[in-house]
């Protein structure tokens, strides 16, 4: 605080602008190009640093401490509305999904993590719409850290033109998952469901890397629903109701709807949804599953 207090009038000026400006985050998302917001350094160089350059570290470092000691620790940014608490537990975090890889996001495994890093943006190290609750998978150094949520440009400033923001500007039904065979192996795309936001949905998948998440567990994934759907079918047959096709593909028909509805409330429901939409329309499942039913 002290070297911040120390910095020249006209540091402490330029803090306050690039403080201001890099709040002005949200409306790039509204009003694309016509808002500017840059990428700046706030680490002093090593050696010989000037009195300004230590000022502006120390103001990163200033925000990062309030963060630590005091966000995180339980002070109220608005009076009985935003706390470390309340971004953690309500907003994007009741869905009970996380909203980088669809996973489950419960008390366990909630973090927060800063979607324009704190090295950039200390500015927004503390604030609200920058603190998005997500699991620790996805915070965790497979995933996202490494990546910025914006395209650089050369000039340092930030380019959000092709990319979503789990508040702005959301990815919610803007993909889908399809899911289809290709030799003896199952291969899982992620695609647009509106040509217009291709570009921000292979963005979202660098990022997130969900692509992998979600084909990681495909075959067994696949395997759980189908053993589910077959379990239910033989209740059924049990009670004398007649399994045949048509019964196997209504009822997976009917899961792939239910997974469609349930997109960004239900854990791996966009998965769910590619998984289904697959099997309701394989031949070769269908059957599967009908001889596993009447055996
Ligand atoms: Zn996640």
């Amino acid at each position: 605080m002290s070297a911040v207090a120390a910095a020249s009038s006209s540091v402490k000026r330029s803090l306050w602008r690039s403080t201001v400006q890099q709040t002005r985050v949200r409306r790039l998302y509204k009003q694309g190009n016509r808002t500017r917001v840059k990428v700046l350094t706030w680490a002093a160089p090593k050696k010989n640093a000037t009195h300004d350059e230590l000022a502006r570290e120390a103001f990163a470092t200033l925000m990062r401490t309030f963060y630590d000691r005091g966000l995180k620790k339980g002070f109220v940014l608005r009076a009985g509305e935003v706390s470390y608490i309340s971004i953690l537990e309500t907003g994007l975090a009741d869905s009970g999904v996380c909203p980088l890889c669809d996973g489950k996001l419960d008390p366990r495994n909630r973090v927060i993590d800063h979607f324009f890093p704190q090295e950039g943006f200390p500015a927004l190290t503390c604030f609200p719409d920058n603190l998005i609750p997500i699991c620790d998978t996805c915070n965790g150094p497979r995933a996202k850290l490494a990546k910025p949520p914006y395209t650089p440009t050369i000039g340092g400033e930030v380019d959000v033109t092709d990319w979503f923001h789990p508040r702005w500007r959301t990815a919610q039904r803007q993909l889908v998952v399809r899911v289809a065979r290709n030799g003896n192996r199952l291969e899982l795309t992620v695609e647009p469901t509106n040509a217009l936001f291709a570009p921000h949905v292979d963005n979202f998948v660098q990022l997130t890397n969900v692509h992998t998440t979600w084909s990681d567990r495909l075959r067994a994934a696949l395997r759980q629903e189908q053993d589910e759907v077959e379990s239910e079918l033989r209740r059924l047959r049990i009670r004398g109701i007649a399994v045949d096709r048509t019964v196997v593909q209504e009822t997976l028909i009917e899961k792939r709807d239910y997974y469609e509805r349930k997109i960004g409330s239900e854990e791996y429901a966009y998965r769910n949804y590619g998984i289904y939409n697959y099997m309701a329309n394989d031949h070769a499942s269908i059957q599967e599953i009908l001889a596993q039913v009447n055996e």
